[in-house]
């Protein structure tokens, strides 16, 4: 669903590129003379932002949005095996950027990026210049019957490659869905229909312009998720909920969840385990039924806010959330080893447990004039629920 989600303001993008091409001759001059500045000024603040937010996938393809755009404005692929190494290796090094971890932009660990990308470009420049047979042989032959392409000027090879690579883009994306990969899918069909198109001021301007716009959304959104989000969990964090607690008001609950021994769960199964079980109860708390809103308040403490429900409201669905945690066992994988006539034999032995939550409940008609009080007094409830045992729920 998520993958989905990320895909649409993409969509979006592109048709509206796909309308801006076809009306560019049509806009008036004063529009036209300005568009022109457009594709600069968005590479330059994509790059800016992409630095300083440490973006290294985002930042290399605005680099290699500019390669393309002045390899073409400068007609330096000027041959055909030119415009089809061009061609073939735009999509390749986008593709292999993808691929390759994210390891920053001004660091000694994006080397083997920037060796890709330098790679490429020196084995293009003296490919060009050598012409080998082989490579043209490669490259330009038609493998398939040519009526079939006679809708392209692109080589069959550089078409396979495209196809490949747009293909493999697509698994990576639906394997991992993030606004970087889904910026990463925009711009390799952006570069792909312009390398179609060929060099027009239709094509630098607008598809240009659409793929950098993509990349400056995806920067906007990561680091979007970098303030509001929780890395750990995914649920909103803190300052989100200082954001909510901003606009509540009228009748409202908090609710503060808390871990039960959870410092022993840790010392017994490790601290990845534990932080698998933080992700095992955010999802429970994503689904909260009531319209109850979960955030990490922080470490292993959880709140939720219900707008419009007073504490008793509130409650059933906050008893049904204590029990579903309760009731989910998490499964522990632990490798045991023991000597069995001299041999050391390797045992997996899957371990099924169980993590209990207490909640302490307050409303807006406590005695509290803020959100900040009201989450102070379902504090003090939630020291009630340890004291009366844990896994329970109190109301203040
Ligand atoms: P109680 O039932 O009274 O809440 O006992 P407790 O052990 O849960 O309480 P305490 O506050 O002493 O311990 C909280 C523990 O939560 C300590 C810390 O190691 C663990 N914790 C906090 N944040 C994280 C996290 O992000 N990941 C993991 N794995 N553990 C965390
Ligand atoms: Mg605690
Ligand atoms: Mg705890």
């Amino acid at each position: 669903m998520r993958a989905i989600k990320n895909l649409i303001p993409i969509f979006i993008l592109l048709l509206i590129s796909a309308y801006g091409y076809q009306v560019y001759f049509q806009l008036p001059k004063v529009i036209v003379s300005g568009i022109i500045f457009l594709p600069v000024i968005l590479a330059l603040l994509v790059i800016s932002l992409s630095i300083h937010f440490n973006r290294s996938s985002i930042f290399f393809y605005v680099i290699l949005v500019a390669i393309t755009n002045i390899t073409l404005g400068l007609e330096l692929a000027n041959t055909d095996l030119g415009y089809a190494l061009l061609s073939g290796f735009v999509p390749l090094m986008l593709l292999t950027l993808t691929a390759m971890p994210d390891r920053g932009i001004v660091s000694s660990r994006a080397i083997p990026a920037y060796a890709v990308l330098a790679s490429s470009i020196v084995f293009s420049v003296v490919m060009m210049s050598m012409s080998p047979e082989w490579l043209t042989h490669l490259l330009l032959t038609d493998w398939l019957p040519a009526r079939y392409f006679d809708w392209t000027q692109q080589p069959q090879a550089v078409l396979f490659i495209s196809i490949s690579v747009f293909i493999s883009m697509l698994v990576l994306y639906f394997l991992q869905p993030s606004p970087n990969m889904s910026a990463g899918l925009g711009v390799l069909v952006m570069l792909l229909i312009q390398l179609h198109l060929g060099y027009t001021d239709p094509s630098l301007n607008v598809l240009s312009s659409t793929a950098l716009t993509m990349c400056l959304y995806a920067v906007l959104q990561e680091s979007w998720r970098m303030a509001y989000l929780d890395e750990l969990t995914e649920l909103p964090a803190r300052r989100a909920l200082r954001e909510r607690f901003q606009k509540l008001g009228g009748l409202y609950t908090v609710a503060m969840l808390d871990v039960d021994h959870f410092k022993k769960f840790n010392d017994t199964y490790g601290h990845d385990t534990g932080d698998a079980v933080l992700r095992m109860i955010a999802t429970k708390l994503n689904k909260v039924t009531g319209g109850g809103a979960s955030y990490r308040y922080g470490g292993e403490e959880f709140s939720v806010v219900f707008n419009g429900k007073d504490s008793e409201a509130a409650k059933p669905h906050l008893e049904a959330l204590r029990e579903t945690i309760a009731n989910t066992p998490f499964i522990i994988n632990r490798s045991s080893s023991r000597r069995k006539s001299d041999k050391k034999v390797k045992r997996k032995k899957n371990k099924s447990v169980r993590v209990s939550v207490s909640i302490g409940v307050a409303d807006s008609h406590s005695n509290a004039s803020t959100p900040w009080d009201v989450l102070k007094l379902s504090d003090k409830a939630l020291y009630r629920a340890k004291g009366k045992g844990r896994n329970c729920v109190c109301l203040m």
